[in-house]
């Protein structure tokens, strides 16, 4: 007798956010409208290899730094920020700059900036070497980044104010709770300013990821390894799930892991594209 179709649940946030549909709309605008001329981008716009790989077939290139790219280029400046400094540097050759950071991204930079500027020592909660988290850094010098409750200081606030922020697809759980372990930690601290910055798309999708989570037999993040907003949801996924795998594409075992379940919930990252969803989602009902 032939089994049942798995039961296949796809979350409602799934698919590109606002912040990245709108960089790689402009970036591939930027595209069609200057054919010929040399259009580069700082490192990938978009923190998915997938849709990096389109825009490379539509003529992008992707210069490490400002150093490698011809004068007379575009440059398209990523959609998670970049560093102040290197933004002056490019302004400073003879490069055409779209600059496609995400309207949120930009003002924490601005809330970096504002914190400073009423004297407080900044504090970023954040992954040290993600692109965002460098980008924050310049616009808040002598800034102190924290990845975990084990990094916090102790004592080190002795009579300052301080301002703390969130990496955007920091998970708000994780945010909050670093707050209370400094605040402990540092009960000295005559000011603090606590700015919740995590994204409200990245809230949205973290609080779909655990609900469909513990629901499911089998949870699948989809999007890539690289980006940080896709890492939280699978590890969110995973702390009530143990059958909590992230998906790149309809490639590896992918088929294996389907097999046999009954109840699969699939949700993605911010900068997965929706037909590469399509296409995990095709695989996934052939093979479940
Ligand atoms: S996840 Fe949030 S901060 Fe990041 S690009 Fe999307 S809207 Fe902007």
């Amino acid at each position: 007798m032939k089994r049942p179709a798995a039961k296949i649940v796809i979350a409602k946030n799934t698919g590109f956010c606002k912040g990245v549909k709108r960089a790689v709309q402009i970036a591939e605008r930027t595209l069609a409208e200057n054919p010929g001329r040399n259009v580069y981008s700082l490192g990938p716009v978009i923190h998915n290899p997938e849709a990096m790989r389109k825009l490379s077939g539509l003529g992008l290139k992707v210069a490490k730094s400002v150093a490698g790219i011809p004068e007379g280029s575009i440059l398209i400046l990523p959609s998670h920020g970049t560093p102040e400094s290197v933004i002056t540097v490019a302004a400073g050759k003879r490069l055409k700059l779209v600059d496609v950071t995400c309207p949120h991204v930009a003002s924490v930079k601005r809330i970096c900036r504002d914190l400073c500027a009423r004297g407080r020592k900044v504090v970023i909660i954040g992954e040290a070497e993600h692109a965002e988290i460098k980008a924050l850094k310049d616009s808040a010098p002598g800034c102190i980044i924290i990845e975990n409750e084990e990094q916090v200081p102790e004592g080190l606030f002795t009579s300052g104010k301080i301002g703390i922020i969130s990496q955007t697809t920091q998970s708000k759980d994780r945010f909050l709770g670093i707050v209370g372990v400094i605040l402990k930690k540092n009960p000295l601290v005559k000011e603090v300013d606590i700015c919740n910055t995590v994204c409200r798309d990245s809230a949205g999708r973290q609080e779909e990821a655990k609900k469909l989570a513990a629901q499911v037999e089998l949870m699948l993040v989809i999007g890539s390894a690289t980006s940080a907003n896709t890492r939280r949801l699978a590890e969110i996924g995973a702390s009530v799930n143990g059958n909590t795998h992230l998906v790149e594409k309809p490639a590896g075992n992918l088929a294996d892991k389907v097999k046999g379940t009954r109840s699969i919930g699939v949700i993605s990252g911010a900068s997965t594209p929706s037909w590469l969803i399509e296409e995990v989602i095709g695989c996934i009902k052939e093979n479940a």
